[in-house]
């Protein structure tokens, strides 16, 4: 019976996409694609699992016009307006994959890993440090607000694996510009990291996950892969 339980979960998950994602293009005045909206990579089942408990238990929302809400966003007042953060993009309308993704990662943290929400953040990067246009970033941190685990997602396992390879490599060449980079697409990951030192970085996909330990020399990375993301309680005491 799980399989077939899974896969509903999966076939609910796609029609909620379809629905948010009509409501996201009439907003932009946009007409809706007869093929609907484009999943790709198709939603693995954790996903969807974790993404309907994320809206289920509130962790997140999103409204007509594909923007996200959550406590995990900062707070806007009159200094930080609201943190932009959608699921769908405008021009044209299509699914940020990987924000479905990050979400989905969020509520695993603390429905499956058993975080707390005030121990997440999602955050805008500086520019210098952003991968994408389109994203934050997904950190948990401790009560003393240092960064324990630094999320990182991508589409794939295989991008994930690109994405430390790169890391490693911009750490060996010693301290350089972004122009002067052979991996530029995730230069600006290897400065946020040597400025921000995580503990560790957790990388995810639908198809995958790494986790490493981060320890941060000047301008360099030691990353040191493990099996899996220690448990919240390894972390907190350390
Ligand atoms: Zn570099």
């Amino acid at each position: 019976m799980q399989g077939l339980f899974d896969s509903n979960l999966k076939v609910e998950l796609e029609a909620w996409l379809q629905e948010k994602f009509a409501a996201t293009c009439q907003a932009m005045g946009e007409r809706v694609p007869i093929s609907g909206v484009r999943i790709s990579p198709p939603v693995a089942e954790w996903e969807a699992q974790y993404f309907l408990l994320g809206l289920e238990e509130n962790l997140f929302a999103v409204d007509e016009r594909g923007e996200v809400t959550s406590e995990l966003l900062p707070p806007a007042d009159e200094a930080h307006p609201p943190q932009s953060y959608r699921l769908f993009s405008h021009q044209p309308p299509r699914l940020l994959r990987e924000n479905l993704c990050q979400l989905a990662t969020a509520a695993r943290l603390i429905l499956e890993r058993g975080w707390l929400r005030r121990h997440l953040n999602l955050q805008p990067s500086r520019p210098e440090h952003r991968a994408t246009a389109d994203g934050c970033d997904l950190l948990v941190r401790s009560s003393a607000g240092e960064i324990l685990i630094s999320v990182e997602v991508k589409r794939s396992r295989l991008e994930l694996e690109k994405l430390i390879a790169d890391l490693r490599a911009c750490s060996r060449r010693g301290p350089h510009a972004h122009e002067d980079c052979g991996f530029p697409q995730n230069h600006p990951r290897h400065e946020f990291y040597v400025a921000r030192c995580p503990a560790y970085l957790w990388a995810v996909a639908p198809d995958g996950e790494l986790c490493l330990a981060v320890k941060c020399e000047e301008n360099s990375l030691e990353l040191e892969q493990l099996a899996s993301l220690p448990p919240r309680s390894l972390l907190e005491l350390a």
